[in-house]
């Protein structure tokens, strides 16, 4: 009889790239475990990141919506109320809801799922330590690490403290903080800062560099920086965090060249660095690089023959659909010697209001690389749908190949802008010139006629302006 603890392959967690490759491992026919150390499957995204994060963005907006932006459109609900346990209690059941679902695609797949903490025996034996203490030894031919990452600090800034907190916290505060002092204006930083500026803290934004969202376009992060500060935001740039310390029932958050910030509570937004704890990868001999990333080579093999890595553990971007194009593209490369990730088209996105998008490469990319570009622009403010929402603010910004036209990037800001890239993400995938979006026939009204006359404009030709 077959060892119920023996598989073809064996993923480590049940992140956005652990079960994806576990699913598209059974589909392509191999016997699959899958170990996470937590319960609820899904990892940082559905437990504490992209599908929480989502959740309170949505019903904070609808409560700035209800309080501020409704009267515009002449509906008037009087005074509003906010009823926070209600809010993260909606927030908690859609986590609980698609995390059960994972559950079931294992199920449905027949991966079998291993609940503990996994730990090399040797490359091909894991120990799997479920929460009673109790150890099985799971064996695999091969065994991809999806084992994600965990939030970074600063040198000063001590995570165990009270009133210091990451985003995992952030997602459940049970009172509105008065003051919350955010370090750092990545995207987790300006998306959770915004929600609970949205329920009423004041909220303060340090960051060291002199913009927001670094490794964005610079032109849309600047757009983004003064939209924000608009809806009362507060802003110190250039601030270098030296330490976070308690001062009574207050943190104050010390930097190099400027006063000191008061705060309720701090929540440290510097980014993550890979998880790889406890998974005892010295035994087996599968290096790390200087930042704690797991190198891969092109088939997302690691050091070590039979073990591939793919995700927030390997250095390329840490989101969650690259973790997922990852998985699928590592499994297929196993089983059929093909399998791709299209890194030139990865689309990112901000959900703050408005959302902030981009794929492609930036201008200061292309002007460091110099690559003669041209640039085509349209404001949402010409666009008849964003009117007729009342969400004018922003633009589409289009960067072609001066003299091929082949889409070199495009960065949005503005109303449902994470659906828009989506169209561009597609195009450029398949090579496409901004020729060749501008030409594709789009409805009318909608917020995608915009991404249109952006591609007209790089040409000169745009309509509605
Ligand atoms: P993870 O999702 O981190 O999963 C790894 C799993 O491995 C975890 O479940 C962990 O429990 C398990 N594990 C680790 N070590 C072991 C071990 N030794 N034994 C057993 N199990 C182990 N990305 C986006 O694309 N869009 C977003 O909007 C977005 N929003 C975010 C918001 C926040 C607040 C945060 C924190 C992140 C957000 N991200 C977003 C990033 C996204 O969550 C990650 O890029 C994604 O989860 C990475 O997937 P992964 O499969 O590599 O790892």
């Amino acid at each position: 009889m077959a060892d119920e603890h023996d598989h073809d392959l064996l993923v480590l967690g049940a992140g956005p790239g652990g079960y994806v490759a576990a699913i598209r491992a059974a589909q392509l026919g191999m016997n699959v475990g899958i170990v996470d150390k937590e319960k609820a499957l899904g990892g940082t995204c559905l437990r504490v990141g992209c599908i929480p994060s989502k959740a309170l963005l949505e019903s904070s907006e609808k409560y700035e919506e209800a309080g501020h932006a409704l009267k515009t459109h002449g509906v008037d609900v009087g005074s509003v109320k906010l009823d926070l346990k209600a809010m993260l209690k909606r927030k908690d059941g859609v986590v609980d809801q698609l995390t059960k679902g994972v559950g079931m695609l294992m199920k449905k797949n027949k991966a079998k799922v291993y609940t503990g903490l996994a730990s090399f025996v040797d490359p091909h034996t894991v120990a799997v330590t479920d929460p009673k203490g109790k150890t099985t030894h799971v064996t695999a031919r091969r065994t991809i690490i999806a084992t994600g990452s965990k939030p970074a600090t600063l040198p000063g800034v001590d995570l165990s403290m009270d009133k210091v907190d990451t985003s995992t916290e952030a997602i459940d505060y049970d009172a509105v903080p008065e003051h919350l002092a955010v370090i750092g204006g990545g995207y987790i930083g300006l998306e959770l800062g915004s929600v609970w500026r949205r329920l009423g803290s004041k909220v303060t934004v340090v960051e060291y560099l002199d913009r927001v969202l670094p490794g964005m376009d610079a032109g849309l992060a600047k757009e983004a920086h003064k939209m924000l500060k608009k809806q009362g935001l507060l802003f110190e740039l250039k601030s270098k965090v030296t330490g976070v310390k308690p001062a009574g029932d207050k943190m104050i958050i010390e930097r190099d060249g400027g006063d000191p910030v008061e705060a309720d509570r701090v929540l440290v937004a510097v980014g993550r660095k890979p998880m790889t704890d406890g998974l005892n990868l010295e035994a087996i001999g599968v290096a790390t690089n200087d930042r704690g990333h797991i190198p891969v080579d092109h088939d997302f093999k690691t050091s070590v023959d039979s073990v591939y890595a793919i995700g927030d553990v390997i250095p390329t971007a840490m989101l969650a659909h690259v973790a997922e194009e990852e998985g699928v593209a590592c499994v297929e490369k196993i089983v059929t010697g093909a399998g791709h990730v299209p890194y030139d088209a990865i689309p990112a996105v901000v959900y703050t209001h408005p959302e902030i998008a981009s794929v492609g490469q930036t201008e200061e990319q292309l002007k460091d690389a110099g690559t003669a570009y041209a640039i085509g622009k349209f404001p949402f403010m010409a666009n008849g749908r964003a009117k007729a929402i009342a969400q004018t603010d922003g633009f589409v910004k289009v960067l072609a190949d001066k003299s091929t036209d082949r889409v070199l990037g495009v960065h949005i800001i503005g109303p449902h802008a994470g659906d828009l890239i989506a169209e561009c993400a597609t195009a450029m995938t398949f090579g496409a010139s901004s020729e060749d979006i501008a030409r594709a026939c789009h409805a009318h009204p909608t917020l995608s006629e915009a991404v249109k006359e952006a591609c007209f404009d790089v040409e000169g030709r745009v309509v509605h302006m």
